[in-house]
């Protein structure tokens, strides 16, 4: 069959070659000039230090299957992603570790005393942490919250932590030893030559025609089924309103030598106008060392108003209650399947991303093979 898939991100691209390997023709389009979406990285022409163009990307997963898949299609070097963090006029590790509870309590403790130590410290009357705060309170306490979550988070989501879901602070782990890992997922890496490198392996294969620079909306081409990985609320020309984003903007420094010493420094006072800066030559340190120059990105967040490039969901009720309306209509619409992070309006790291292609690849050559239509992923 001929299929047509939107977007040549890692969602695209992995689900565009499960169904070229069983013998489909699939058309990939992607507006952009290039492949790999948002995880896009290119060489600095300046400098040759390979930049993380839509900010930094570091792979790590607990799923295996999914880094088999990914190491298939490039070397994954060694990196594990060490973050420092700025609050008060210091310099602290990220996530915190016994090392940021020394560091900011001017203490030596042991990990049973810091443990300890926490606890008191910590809000242990909030049982079910309703939103950011609370949950940031019950983990770590007032002290802590303020230093390292509060501003930060007021700056990322432009929010009060209180309207925010407890669920992003989730994500980050908190440890009562040195491990300053900011990842807890046993495989960690980075591809040698780049996300778009191993991107462009994944769609070179017989049955798959990229047409980059080419946006749906401008297509006329007759297909059994298309799969959407561009924003959901776009497809329906935003008929029932706007999901909300943020956005980012990228500040370029550049400069001789090394600038802040590491990947990611994160800067978590309010009166600092932005969230972090990456340098990116730190981000392959296999070859850090043969760069004269270095380049950074000054990282601030805002409302994706028409035109930004769509970051992060926002997620609250109002948009949840439009993304169901949204959803529902992606029910009713006949021959189209939406995923991906834009189709399907979450927050996804890539490996979740790659895990859910392949899965919607299996389940379409599944349905295909029972004779019907391929499966809508909502
Ligand atoms: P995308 O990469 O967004 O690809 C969608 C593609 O569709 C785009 O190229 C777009 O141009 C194209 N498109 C959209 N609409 C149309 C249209 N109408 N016509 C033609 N083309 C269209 N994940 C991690 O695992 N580790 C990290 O460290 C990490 N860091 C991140 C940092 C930032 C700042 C952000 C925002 C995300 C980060 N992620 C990270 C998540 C990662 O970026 C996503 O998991 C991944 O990009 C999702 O891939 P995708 O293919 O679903 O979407
Ligand atoms: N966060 C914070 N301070 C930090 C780092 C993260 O308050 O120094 C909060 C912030 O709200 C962020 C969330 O924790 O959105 C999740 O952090 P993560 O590093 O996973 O963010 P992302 O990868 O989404 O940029």
């Amino acid at each position: 069959m001929r299929f047509l898939v939107v977007g040549a991100g890692f969602s695209g691209a992995v689900l565009a070659r499960r169904l070229a390997e069983a013998g489909h023709f699939v058309l990939v389009v992607d507006e952009r000039r290039h492949m790999a979406g948002n995880c896009h990285t290119e060489r600095d022409a300046e400098s040759g230090i390979l930049l993380h163009r839509y900010g930094p990307h570091i792979f790590h997963t607990a799923d295996r299957e999914v880094w088999d898949y990914v190491n298939r299609f490039g070397r994954m070097m060694p990196y594990v992603n060490r973050v420092k963090a700025v609050s008060g006029g210091r310099v602290y590790s990220l996530p915190v570790n016994l090392h940021t509870i020394n560091q900011f309590f001017g203490t030596t403790m042991g990990p049973a005393e810091a443990r300890a130590f926490i606890a008191a410290q910590a809000r242990g009357d909030i049982t079910a942490p309703a939103n950011f705060e609370e949950q940031a309170l019950s983990m770590v306490g007032e002290a802590l919250y303020r230093a390292f979550f509060r501003g930060y988070t007021r700056k990322q989501w432009g929010l009060e932590p209180t309207a925010l879901p407890a669920a992003i602070l989730k994500r980050l782990p908190l440890r009562f030893s040195y491990d300053d890992n900011y990842f807890s997922h046993p495989h960690q890496g980075m591809p040698e030559e780049g996300y778009t490198a191993l991107v462009a392996r994944i769609l070179d294969a017989p049955g798959i025609a990229l047409r980059l620079g080419c946006r749906f909306e401008d297509l006329a081409e007759d297909v059994a089924h298309v799969f959407y990985t561009g924003p959901l609320d776009r497809f329906f020309d935003y008929r029932l309103g706007r999901l909300g984003y943020r956005t980012l903007d990228f500040e370029e420094i550049r400069a001789e030598g090394d600038f802040q010493g590491t990947a990611v420094m994160n800067y978590c006072d309010e009166a600092v106008p932005w969230t972090r800066i990456s340098e990116h030559k730190h981000f392959a340190p296999w070859e850090a060392a043969r760069f004269a120059r270095t380049v950074c990105f000054r990282e601030r967040s805002r409302l994706a108003g028409p035109g930004d490039t769509p970051y992060y969901p926002i997620r609250l009720v109002a948009e949840t209650r439009m993304l169901s309306d949204y959803v529902a209509l992606a029910r009713r619409t006949r021959g189209i399947s939406f995923l991906g992070r834009l189709g399907t309006y979450r927050y996804l790291d890539m490996d979740v991303t790659i895990r859910e292609a392949m899965d919607a690849a299996a389940a379409t050559l599944e349905r295909l093979g029972e004779g019907g239509p391929p499966p809508v992923f909502f």
